[in-house]
């Protein structure tokens, strides 16, 4: 008799983007003469920058001859063009040195925050905080550190760190002690960034505890203020407790290209139950070329073009697209008397919802007054109600297009 893994029967019905949808197909039912805007679903929308189209093409036509054709990645890891430009641009030009094979390169940050725990012990305890990237959660679920969720849909075994604003939606480390936190920096879905201060205390912590801190930053290439940390290594002491994840995704538009990478520094311990120290960096070598078999070529080249003079500036120019919409969007919900936060070092806008609505019902009332869609901030966790999340990835065309129907609600 085959049987099912239960741990996957214990995830709860992935909610929050289908009842969107059915929320909003019901609306466009109802209403087919109305044009819906979404500022929902967090993915991007401008085109891939001409440097990173031209290097892919160069890349298609060294794959057609002979003498440049290129069969598998030896190893998966990535090759040494992109693992250079990654050590020299994103980590040694803030100060922090990385060897080359350290650098993991991938198809993407949500595969990769989602597999980095099949390395560790499934009687780890994991934090996270509320409200939540899901991923980090329900690859634990999956994995069976946790037990069942309750009606607010939190997992038994899993501490939830509330971000909340009076703490500049920065979780604070937890009383008890935790081994595997998941922080993400600069967040989705709140927007807010850690400070060197905040990363230092998660650092302490982790150091203390013996646990690992798995820092998202995917969100990275949109911090504009100077002394916000861009990498958790900036920390002196991160290199031992800590992995981070990068993605293309955001930064150069890849969501439907497929690269990112993850840094699992030499440095890094785990224990074994004696209490022995291992290494973790031949661990997540062996897993990631055991399970996964690179990236391609022509995407990795595209990748790498993104590092070029020209390429910087190209792809600068598209963040800066996003990040105008986001200043617009704080800009004149402020003025209208919103709560904003975020929209300055990340592309998300987080506002509390006006007179006291549920996260949901401020939906239904931007979708049925403005037609304008959002997140709903109960869709990241309990902590988010009474909050909404607006993406600064529309078209700015439609972006004020939707802030005029705001005035007007
Ligand atoms: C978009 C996003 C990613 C990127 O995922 P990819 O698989 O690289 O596209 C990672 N983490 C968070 C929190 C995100 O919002």
């Amino acid at each position: 008799m085959i049987q099912i893994n239960e741990n996957f029967l214990k995830l709860s019905a992935g909610y929050l983007f289908p009842e969107i949808g059915r929320r909003v197909r019901n609306f466009k039912e109802q209403n087919p003469q109305a044009d819906v805007i979404s500022m929902g679903i967090g993915d991007v929308t401008q085109p891939l920058a001409p440097a990173i189209v031209e290097a892919m093409h160069r890349a298609v036509d060294e794959m057609a001859v002979q003498e440049s054709f290129k069969g598998y990645d030896d190893g998966g890891v990535g090759y040494d063009f992109l693992r250079q430009a990654i050590v020299d641009n994103d980590f040694k030009a803030r100060g922090v040195d990385l060897d080359l094979d350290e650098v993991f390169v991938s198809d993407g940050a949500k595969p990769d925050t989602g597999n980095m725990q099949e390395i560790f012990g499934t009687d780890n305890v994991v934090a996270v905080a509320d409200p939540v990237y899901p991923v980090y959660v329900d690859t634990n679920v999956m994995a069976g550190r946790t037990g069942l969720a309750n009606d607010i849909g939190q997992y038994e075994g899993v501490v939830y760190m509330p971000a909340l604003a009076e703490h500049g939606f920065v979780p604070l480390p937890p009383e008890q002690p935790v081994d595997m936190i998941y922080l993400c920096f600069p967040n989705n879905p709140t927007g807010a960034v850690a400070t060197k201060e905040d990363l230092a205390r998660w650092v302490a912590y982790a150091r203390e505890n013996k646990a690992v801190i798995l820092f998202d930053a995917a969100y990275e290439a949109f911090i504009s203020e100077a002394d916000v940390p861009h990498s958790i290594y900036e920390i002196e002491g991160a290199k031992e407790v800590a992995i981070e994840f990068r993605s293309y995704s955001k930064t150069a538009g890849f969501t439907g290209v497929r690269c990112a990478y993850s840094i699992v520094p030499k440095a890094l311990k785990a224990y074994k139950q004696d209490g022995t120290a291992v290494d973790v960096h031949p661990v997540w070598k062996r897993r990631h070329c055991t399970k996964f078999n690179g990236v391609s070529y022509i995407t990795q080249a595209g990748a790498a073009a993104s590092y070029t003079p020209q390429g910087k500036k190209q792809i600068q120019e598209t963040i800066d697209v996003y990040m105008t919409n986001a200043g617009l969007i704080r800009e004149s919900l402020t003025k209208l008397g919103y709560q904003v936060y975020g929209g300055v070092n990340a592309p998300y806008i987080w506002l509390k919802t006006p007179d006291g609505l549920g996260s949901w019902d401020f939906f239904d009332r931007l979708l049925q007054k403005a037609n304008v869609v959002g997140t709903p901030g109960v869709g990241f966790g309990p902590a988010g109600e009474g909050y909404f999340r607006l993406t600064a990835f529309a078209r700015p065309e439609h972006v004020r297009e939707a802030l005029e129907r705001f005035a007007r609600l």
